[in-house]
């Protein structure tokens, strides 16, 4: 049996205002039950952050933020720090999406924010992915090898377990192409091998992304090296997360 727990998570991207998010969470939770099943986690936007803590304490779903700033204070408008998602009651944090980096988030910042979303007990969900003409090039091997060496350079080795990768090529990203189990397993087996080059692979949760549905997830987590999902348009509606959530 796998060390590793497979972990659903959906990302709500710039969607629901508070009230929207709460009766969101009530639904969620009388649909999954408390069946013993993958880890969930939700990632509202920082308006909401709170009000998803709450409604989901005690329940073992877990809200996550979609991203934030590496230091712990000061002069950055417009961005949170890991001390305020804690405050908030989330337990996680996406950083590194590729709608984060086409506006302007670097390597580096990736890597010192999984380092300070450490520091401050979240789980990091780091998401690495090449774009098309990167694939088309025959490059995306040495793309997700950089970008994983990168927000891993600062990890230590015996925290494989705390965070997950999620692999998400761009052009899979809310496109309806999600890619097919052999491409994400082949993409995913490469992150998890050059993440072993720090962490214990064996631990280290691999997840996949881009345009996931209910009907694709369970050919998707048959794959040996994907250990979850992180959903973005399908996490909108609860039922269809739920049913996600089911087939994994
Ligand atoms: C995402 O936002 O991380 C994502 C994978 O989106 P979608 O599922 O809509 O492709």
């Amino acid at each position: 049996m796998s060390a590793r727990r497979p972990l659903i998570a959906g990302n709500w991207k710039m969607n629901k205002t508070g009230a929207e998010a709460r009766s969101y969470c009530e639904r969620l939770l009388q649909l999954l039950g408390d069946g013993e099943g993958p880890e969930v986690a939700v990632c509202p936007p920082f308006t909401a952050l709170e009000i998803v803590a709450v409604a989901l304490a005690g329940s073992g779903v877990w809200a996550a933020a979609q991203t934030m700033h590496e230091a712990p204070s000061g002069p950055h408008t417009g961005e949170i720090s890991a001390l305020m998602i804690v405050a908030a009651g989330a337990r996680g944090v996406v950083i590194g999406h590729s709608e984060r980096r086409a506006a302007g988030e670097t390597d580096a910042q990736v890597g010192a924010r999984a380092r300070a979303a450490l520091d401050h007990d979240l789980t990091p969900i780091v998401c690495v992915g090449e774009s098309l003409d990167h694939r088309q090039a025959g490059e995306t091997f040495s793309w997700l090898s950089g970008q994983v060496r990168a927000a891993l350079a600062a990890v230590r080795p015996d925290e494989g377990a705390r965070l997950a990768i999620a692999y998400e090529p761009i052009w899979a990203i809310g496109t309806g192409q999600t890619a097919t189990p052999e491409i994400a397993q082949e993409a995913c087996a490469h992150v998890r091998a050059v993440a072993g080059e720090r962490l214990d692979p064996a631990v280290t949760r691999v997840l996949y992304g881009g345009s996931v549905t209910p009907e694709n997830t369970a050919g998707l987590m048959a794959q040996s090296d994907i250990d979850g999902a992180l959903v973005g348009g399908a996490s909108l509606d609860p039922e269809s997360f739920a049913r996600i959530v089911g087939a994994a």
